[in-house]
């Protein structure tokens, strides 16, 4: 079983927007920037986008233009990097705050799945997955995880790409068909099913069960406890 991290496991979208808003209430008021950050400028300009692009593309909604810098450029540098680094440490201190919890359906399923002794392991685009599963109490669950720093030293293509979940089939050493596929965005969904993967769920967090049915999902859930359900029903 391969799992997405973010809205599959764990609800860290919140965490994500929330880092976004005090770092960029803090640029704007630096740079004497008076429209405010709000939620519509999240939609626009951050969702779904690499962290450097949605920086660029924020900035040049409040008329700011700036160097990229490098992706080594510290928190303080005034860089779209240096910016975008900026609000990984927002990130990682929400985190350290308000802290992890997994959704309680997700934790009952790989409680069930690790107790039965499925191979598992976490498929994320994130670069800081292993620090969520840590915060979430998840990590020991799962003794492969193929993350962002692992697809940038592997050379991955990310999802919509399948490559992310290929490699973590191989480390699971299984075929993909005989592995399941637990993903809430369209672009994972699509991912797993140009895999090959034998069973792809969709997990309905907002992106709609038509849309994630037309992604390429399988069968499409609410939450990972009606697929634990549905497995305990199953046995009986
Ligand atoms: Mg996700």
């Amino acid at each position: 079983m391969l799992f997405d991290l973010d809205g599959v496991l764990t609800p860290t979208a919140d965490l994500h927007r929330y880092a976004w808003q005090s770092m960029f209430t803090e640029v704007f008021a630096e740079k004497g920037v008076t429209r405010p950050y709000t939620d519509d400028d999240y939609f626009e300009h951050l969702d779904g986008k690499r962290r450097y692009d949605g920086v660029a593309s924020m900035l040049a909604s409040r008329g700011i233009v700036l160097p990229l810098g490098l992706p080594t450029d510290p928190p303080t540098a005034d860089t779209i990097s240096g910016i975008g680094n900026r609000k990984n440490v927002y990130f990682e201190r929400a985190l350290t705050e308000l802290g992890m919890h997994p959704y309680p359906g997700s934790r009952l399923l790989v409680d069930e799945l690790f107790e039965k002794r499925m191979p598992m392991g976490v498929v994320s685009s994130s670069n800081n997955a292993r620090w969520v599963l840590t915060a979430a109490g998840l990590i020991d669950l799962f003794p492969i995880i193929v993350d962002g720093v692992v697809a940038a030293r592997e050379s991955l293509a990310s999802k919509p790409a399948p490559d992310m979940f290929l490699f973590g089939a191989a480390q699971l050493n299984l075929p993909a068909a005989q592995v399941v596929v637990f993903e809430d965005a369209i672009s994972g969904v699509a991912a797993a099913r140009a895999g090959n993967f034998g069973l792809v769920v969709g997990v309905d967090r907002g992106a709609g069960h038509d849309a994630l049915r037309d992604a390429g999902a399988d069968v499409v859930i609410d939450d990972l406890a009606d697929y634990a359900s549905a497995t305990s029903e199953r046995r009986h």
